[in-house]
């Protein structure tokens, strides 16, 4: 029998509030289709820590929830995508995150020869999501964990990301993933549901 495994390629998005789990979700898939999951807030992160130029750029807007301006992330993203340990695929955890991203995305793999197999959307409700970003500060630490911004992340999503999977789902390739439940639960009905969009 075949499974998700045996794709030649995949090039997945995983969209999803803050919290719902995207960032594991993104990491299992990742291993089990042997493709890199790239976060763009882990990229920030990492240069925000190493102290480069775009870490100090991007913390300022970090630190209090906001986007990082579409010019440093999309470049970023531009950059990334053009490695060579993408050529088979990838999870992209965190972009598109607004339409002027989805658009740039287009452009991005329009260059590369590419296209998306499926955007993944993992939901989960408001009340769900800061009980586990309340616990995920607590374990972590992280600088944009705090009250005021995680609401203030929640919001841009709702306003910002949320909106933007109509248009996926435009082109049939939206996957909505209920990301309520235990990992192997959750992986599971994510491994089922993006079955048909890859081959
Ligand atoms: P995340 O870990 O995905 O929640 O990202 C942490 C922070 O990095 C976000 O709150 C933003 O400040 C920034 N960030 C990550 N991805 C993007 C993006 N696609 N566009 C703009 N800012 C981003």
């Amino acid at each position: 029998m075949s499974s998700i495994s045996d794709a030649v390629t995949a090039r997945l998005v995983i969209m999803g509030p803050q919290g719902a789990g995207k960032g594991t979700q993104a990491a299992l898939l990742a291993e089990r289709l042997d493709v890199p999951a790239i976060s763009t807030g882990d990229i920030f992160r990492a240069n925000i820590k190493g102290g480069t130029e775009l870490g100090r750029t991007a913390q300022s807007f970090t630190a209090k929830g906001e986007l990082v301006p579409d010019s440093v992330t999309n470049a970023m993203v531009r950059d990334r995508l053009g490695a060579d340990d993408v050529s088979r695929g990838f999870i992209l955890d965190g972009y598109p995150r607004n339409a002027a991203q989805v658009t740039e995305l287009d452009a991005i793999l329009g260059d590369l020869g590419v296209s998306l197999d499926a955007v993944i959307e993992l939901t989960a409700d408001r009340d769900e999501l800061l009980a586990r970003l309340a616990r995920r500060a607590e374990l972590e630490g992280r600088e944009d964990d705090t009250e005021e911004t995680i609401a203030r992340r929640l919001d841009i999503y709702a306003e910002q990301t949320a909106p933007l999977t109509s248009a996926y789902a435009s082109r049939d390739l939206l996957v909505q993933v209920d990301g309520i439940g235990a990992i192997d639960e959750v992986a599971s009905r994510l491994g089922a549901a993006l079955e048909p969009h890859l081959s």
